[in-house]
């Protein structure tokens, strides 16, 4: 047992019957969501719980997938209209496929609607994209790379290469500061060392878009900084696998307990919890409304799937 800003953390036997195998590579979500909680982590990468999606989701999905767009068109066509026109199709198309349906009606499509439009606004206010230029295999493009052995895949949102060589990520939720904020330029940070690392000439810069805060967040890409997410990948597989082979996984609770779907089975919150992933465990989980992919062993979840609201965006 061991305390982290005032919450005790617990090791947690698991029940590995339902249980997938770990993911051979790392994401930064991967990497951010373990070293948040360790059991949240295993529910849903290795277990395959998905909750459902919330209007912060919805948006954040909506203007990234309308950002990529607008970086598809010719750079004189990038005009706010032409944004506001796909991102209008984008929403709808969203909006009707099953998993979304709830967030179609009412208050939560005006919910999912302000969020979108507060963050394409702020968008427009903090970049002009006629003046961008970015080549179209920089666009949300895969990024894979084997860092002192251990396997990353990202997908970054946009790389520009004028005036500096530089990775952008687009944030749809509020600037945070202190350690959330260093997490999100860690997360960013990875793609640098990732690039880097072959024989490429090099990110110099990572930078993350707060658009509805109107606010851009820049770090300069030197030596420490990778070697320091190299370490951070190397150590999280580590701990990864040590959990999986002994099924001991770290509930680490923190104010983020309270956006945590796994929380009615949580041993750190529930003492009398039955073992996660045992069979208790699971109707439980099931009878909160969660669904599971059929696989978890298969599973690569979208990262946008299973995060709480602060860190979805
Ligand atoms: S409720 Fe808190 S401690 Fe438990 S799994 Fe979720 S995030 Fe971790």
């Amino acid at each position: 047992m061991s305390a982290r800003n005032g919450f005790q953390s617990i090791e947690v036997d698991v029940d590995l019957t339902d249980a997938g195998n770990p993911s051979i590579r790392l994401s930064p979500t991967q990497i951010s969501a373990f070293r948040k909680c360790a059991l949240r982590y295993w529910f849903s990468y290795l277990l395959g719980w998905r909750e459902p999606p919330t209007p912060a989701l919805a948006a954040g999905t909506i203007v990234h997938d309308t950002l990529e767009g607008l970086y598809r068109l010719p750079q004189p066509d990038r005009s706010f209209e032409n944004a506001w026109a796909i991102m209008g199709t984008i929403g709808k198309d969203l909006l009707l496929k099953p998993e979304y349906e709830h967030l179609g009606r009412g208050a939560n499509r005006d919910d999912v609607r302000k969020r979108a439009d507060l963050a394409l606004t702020g968008y427009f206010e903090l970049e002009k994209p006629t003046e961008i230029e970015v080549d179209l295999k920089d666009i949300e493009s895969d990024v894979d790379a084997q860092l002192a052995g251990v396997l990353f895949h990202g997908r970054l949102d946009r790389r520009t290469r004028k005036p500096v060589d530089r990775v952008t990520d687009y944030k749809t939720g509020k600037k945070p500061t202190g350690a959330p904020l260093d997490d999100y330029v860690q997360q960013v940070m990875f793609y640098a060392a990732a690039i880097n690392d072959g024989s490429d000439p090099g990110v110099e810069e990572v930078e993350l878009l707060f658009l509805p805060d109107k606010q851009a967040v820049r770090r300069p890409v030197y030596p420490a900084a990778i070697e320091r997410v190299t370490e951070v990948l190397v150590e999280t597989r580590s701990q990864i696998d040590e959990s999986f082979k002994t099924a001991k996984w770290l509930a680490q609770p923190s104010r983020l307990c309270s956006y945590c779907p796994f929380k009615p089975v949580c041993p750190a919150h529930q003492k009398t919890s039955p073992p996660p992933g045992s069979a208790a465990s699971q109707q439980l989980l099931s009878q909160t409304g969660l669904q599971r992919k059929i696989s978890a062993v298969a599973a690569e979840p979208n990262p946008l799937d299973l995060l709480p609201l602060e860190l979805s965006e």
